[in-house]
């Protein structure tokens, strides 16, 4: 995103002003991480800030089981021309571990930030601008070489299986079986029980509804309608349940496009539909949005949030009802 981020167009008319650059603008296209973010930054940061902290936890774990594997002596692998690469692989891995749970620890203080902000939409923000700190590129850029590791061992070791019997294979390259099992199998566990939860997550919604029945208000008006203005909206009935709007009643006025919903129906609505992205039932205008880029003193952070109201308006989400 940052790469294009500043990126302007070449300005239709021979002598470009600055309000031909700022039409012909053309916003960086999202990643599809970046656009599951937009859509559902609650879910995102709790699962991945709890998920951080048990896996920290597997990963120690392995490591430890690592380097008992690395420090133990087998009477049958010295004679084992390749178990001393292998032997080298573990103990680099350990290596790489060493500086992992400081950059665990800077991930989840920024996700736990980011769960703290007042709208959804500011949540994503932080979320996307947590993943340009160097320390989470950093644990990113580790965790593609563990990935490598584990691949190259993994293949090494079914050479050597294919290559010799079973009981032929020394009590090292075994153990070291062993744990890159382990490896894998906490590897596709915690990939499916992210996801699991995420999706659980995204389905009760719980966190998001507090922010949003916050959000909305903060930036919408509840009227209570009069004569006059139940006449004026005799023939404009509220569209969540098509009941006509009556005296005493009160309605809702949603902010930027005005359209009024009796306020049960559309908090009722509102709160149960606006999973990541609260909008009006009838124009889809995203409700608050306008708030949060207007107040934002920081013109970069301003810029992000637009950006991001925008992928939010063109990827409509999981529709789970
Ligand atoms: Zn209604
Ligand atoms: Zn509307």
């Amino acid at each position: 995103m940052e790469q294009r981020d500043d990126q302007l167009a070449a300005a239709p008319t021979p002598v470009p002003t600055q309000d031909a650059e700022v039409d012909e603008y053309q916003p960086p296209r999202a990643t599809p991480m970046q656009e599951f973010i937009a859509l559902y930054p609650l879910p995102y940061a709790i699962v991945s800030a709890r998920m951080l902290l048990v896996s920290s936890a597997v990963v120690l774990c392995l490591v430890v089981h690592n380097v008992v594997i690395l420090v133990s002596v087998f009477e049958d692998d010295k004679s084992q021309s390749l178990n001393p690469v292998l032997r080298f692989a573990a103990l680099a891995r350990v290596i790489a571990a060493i500086p992992r749970p400081i950059l665990w620890w800077r991930i989840y203080v920024l996700y736990t930030a980011a769960m703290r902000e007042p709208t959804t939409l500011r949540v994503a923000q932080r979320l996307i601008a947590a993943h340009r700190d160097r320390r989470i590129r950093c644990n990113a850029a580790l965790n593609n070489v563990y990935n490598v590791w584990l691949l190259g061992v993994i293949t090494t070791l079914a050479y050597r299986y294919l290559q010799r019997a079973d009981d032929e294979r020394t009590l090292f390259e075994r153990a070291l079986c062993r744990h890159a099992c382990w490896c894998v199998l906490f590897m596709v566990t915690s990939h499916l029980v992210s996801v699991v939860a995420m999706l659980s997550k995204i389905h009760s919604g719980e966190e998001e509804q507090a922010l949003h029945a916050r959000q909305l208000e903060r930036c919408s008006e509840c009227i209570e309608v009069d004569e006059a203005m139940q006449q004026r909206l005799a023939d404009d009935p509220c569209i969540i349940c098509f009941a006509t709007f009556e005296e005493k009643q009160i309605v809702r006025k949603l902010p930027r496009c005005g359209h009024l919903f009796h306020k049960h129906c559309a908090d009722a609505w509102l709160l149960k539909h606006g999973r990541g992205r609260m909008a009006c039932p009838i124009c889809s205008s995203e409700i608050g949005v306008e708030l949060d880029v207007e107040e934002e003193k920081d013109p970069q952070v301003s810029r992000e949030l637009a950006w991001l109201a925008e992928v939010r308006r063109l990827h409509p989400g999981i529709d789970f009802w």
